[in-house]
């Protein structure tokens, strides 16, 4: 059983065959979005150049695939997608791209996604199984470099615990009781969860479906009874109900927190930089006196 992988990759390299069937010219490495971009960087470079699919600053929930998009996988040796429901749009663009040799990595597949909520990287410990995934897609896409794969994803782990030990030690300055956040998007139910920080509740429950007014008044009457100090929101949605929220419930709006999207600025352009800059956003938010919680 064990001698069948051996044979195979032996035939193969025999017969001069791309690995896993991959289009002649087609070495990269794609990651559905930016977030997940930088996290396979970690892992495949330099011997895989990582693309993204969504732009930089934009949506992936609301992601429209071009047809260039169609062509990149076409092209590409290996996906790299979050899975959970996250990347509804990417069946059909796999499909359109023709490329029986992609090798797919579903970086949350057997991972406990709650809620129906795809966010896990936000979770740094979660990202270290998305690390471990993508090191053995990559080890399959490109044999010949596993090795390397392999280390890099023992380095890039080993900052994810540091990362994890710096999140909870920042965490830990907020007072207890206002350990409370409001966010536009529901991209932190795993990092709330794993800080011990308590989301009082999601404006945009849906991505792209505006909340009722009287979902709205409900999240004001939340804001005020757990004396809430800020709603979070990300640069890539329109400020609108934030601020309307924000100006109800008499507390502070925070627009720049970065999730699905990693920043175009160098103190947000990558995984562990971005996770570093929104735990300081959120400390800083939530310790600033305000005056009114004293
Ligand atoms: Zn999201």
């Amino acid at each position: 059983m064990q001698r069948l992988p051996a044979l195979a990759a032996l035939l193969c390299s025999l017969s001069a065959c791309s690995v896993g069937g991959a289009p002649a010219g087609g070495g990269d490495a794609v990651a559905t979005m930016s977030t997940l971009a930088s996290i396979t960087s970690a892992v495949v470079s330099p011997h895989l150049a990582v693309s993204s699919l969504v732009p930089v600053g934009a949506s992936v929930e609301n992601f429209q695939p071009r047809p260039q998009d169609v062509a990149t996988l076409h092209a590409a040796r290996l996906l790299v997608e979050n899975g959970a429901g996250l990347e509804t749009w990417l069946r059909d663009t796999i499909d359109g791209a023709k490329n029986p040799g992609l090798r797919i990595v579903d970086c949350t597949d057997g991972l406990p996604v709650e809620q129906q909520n795809p966010h896990l990287w936000m979770d740094p410990l979660y990202a270290k199984a998305y690390v471990a995934r993508i090191a053995a897609g990559a080890a399959l896409a490109d044999p010949q470099h596993a090795r390397d794969y392999a280390e890099a994803a023992r380095r890039y782990d080993r900052q994810l615990d540091e990362l994890d030990h710096w999140i909870r030690a920042q965490i830990a300055v907020i007072p207890p009781q206002r350990r409370t956040m409001i966010v536009f998007h529901n991209a932190w139910y795993y990092y709330a969860k794993r800080y011990g920080i308590q989301l009082i509740g999601v404006v945009e429950r849906n991505p792209g479906q505006e909340p009722s007014a009287y979902e709205l008044a409900k999240l004001v009457d939340l804001a005020k009874r757990h004396h809430v100090q800020a709603v979070f929101a990300e640069p890539q949605f329109s400020p609108k109900l934030v601020r309307q929220l924000a100006r109800s419930a008499n507390i502070r709006t925070v627009e720049d927190l970065y999730d699905d999207s990693v920043g175009d600025q160098p103190a947000v352009a990558d995984y562990l930089s971005m996770m570093r800059y929104d735990t300081e956003t959120i400390v800083k938010a939530l310790t600033e006196n305000t005056g009114r919680h004293a």
